[in-house]
């Protein structure tokens, strides 16, 4: 009688053994069709499984995306951002006795918030929820379309979350959200046939780009940084929530993606990691501190740019050594020079050729 009993628990472990790999091969690869929220710090949340990374700031005045996720996922990453909206922007204030701007409910949790001193416990007992504010601005990294296939929807879609009185909406500007690129973004886009619906609708052409003063109660600064993944590449710095979007100039999830034709270059993407890390500050021994939204992969922070930094770096400097000793293309990559980081970053073939073109070009 015994035997059996020991067949079948030892079934049963193979069995809880083998969901568990299951279980766990299935959450290392997001790619589920869904799209997924994690909260990041401050005002600001990330929107995963879209093509490229989504960053959101949600508050009372409403929401800004930096990029809109390829086309195909629009209509759910709208979905979600409405969601997202409701749950922090559209509830009641909760009954709490702190005043300030540090309240743990975030800014304007307190009872200092956007109608001046008011009594929170008050407006908790009179007050029904708020309705949703709608997406005011997108902000796009750079021209590709996993990042600016949504442009066209969601711009439009500011109006539908206006509610009533579109031209009573925040800021009284029309019938649609503000689309912001670097000009060159607009440029391309234009040359590229591109339908004019996902143009960005303002541009701006310095480096560095105060960008409309304040937006839920924080400063939003743009930094350009000419030629690294492509010419039309844009860093977004949250201040106060201390979150950089840096799009594709940092994307942990593979070599980085020059693309040469758009005028990206090798020296140009250091410099835009550079960039990353001249921002950034670290907390206590490397951990947290400004937290950094990559174009692809994983939530990051200043020591995972830094390590990324230095891997770019040294294959650079490794290329450039085999091309002063007269190597090919051909031999360079028999030579392997990014062996050592391919277990990490998948196919170098593609970072490889870019790397040898963009230095043998310059000469
Ligand atoms: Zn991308």
């Amino acid at each position: 009688m015994r035997r059996p009993a020991f067949k079948l628990s030892f079934a049963l472990a193979a069995i809880l053994i083998f969901t568990a790999a299951m279980w766990a091969q299935q959450n290392q690869n997001r790619g589920d069709g869904e799209i997924h929220i994690l909260p990041v710090q401050g005002n600001i949340y990330m929107l995963v499984g879209a093509g490229g990374n989504i960053t959101v700031s949600v508050g009372f005045d409403g929401t800004l995306l930096v990029d809109s996720g390829s086309a195909q996922m629009t209509d759910k990453v709208l979905a979600t951002v409405k969601q997202l909206a409701t749950m922090v922007s559209a509830s009641i204030y909760p009954v709490t006795p702190c005043v300030g701007i540090r309240c743990p409910g975030g800014a304007g949790s307190g009872a200092f918030n956007q109608w001046g001193w008011t009594s929170p416990a008050i407006n908790t007992i009179i007050s029904s929820p708020r309705p949703v504010k709608p997406i005011r601005y997108i902000i796009n990294s750079s021209i590709d379309p996993d990042h600016t296939g949504g442009n066209a929807k969601i711009a439009k879609s500011g109006v539908t979350f206006t509610g009533g009185n579109v031209a009573r909406g925040p800021g009284g500007s029309g019938d649609s959200a503000e689309v912001w690129a670097f000009e060159t973004v607009l440029n391309r886009m234009t040359e590229g046939k591109v339908a004019e619906a996902a143009w960005p609708t303002d541009t701006y052409y310095i480096n560095s780009y105060k960008w409309n003063g304040f937006f839920n109660g924080e400063g939003i600064q743009l930094f350009h940084v000419p030629a690294a993944h492509t010419d039309g590449d844009t860093i977004v710095y949250f201040r106060y929530s201390d979150v950089i979007s840096a799009g594709d100039v940092f994307s942990i999830a593979s070599y980085p993606v020059i693309d040469l034709a758009k005028g990206g270059t090798i020296q140009g993407t250091i410099d835009g990691l550079n960039k990353i890390l001249e921002l950034a500050i670290p907390q206590f021994r490397s951990q947290g501190g400004t937290y950094i939204i990559p174009g692809h992969g994983r939530l990051c922070d200043e020591g995972d740019v830094a390590n990324y930094r230095n891997m770019v770096v040294k294959i650079r400097d490794r290329i450039d050594d085999m091309i002063k000793s007269d190597m090919t293309l051909q031999q360079i990559k028999a030579a392997k020079p990014t062996l050592d980081y391919d277990g990490r970053y998948g196919s170098p073939d593609a970072f490889i050729e870019a790397v040898h073109k963009s230095l043998t070009q310059k000469r």
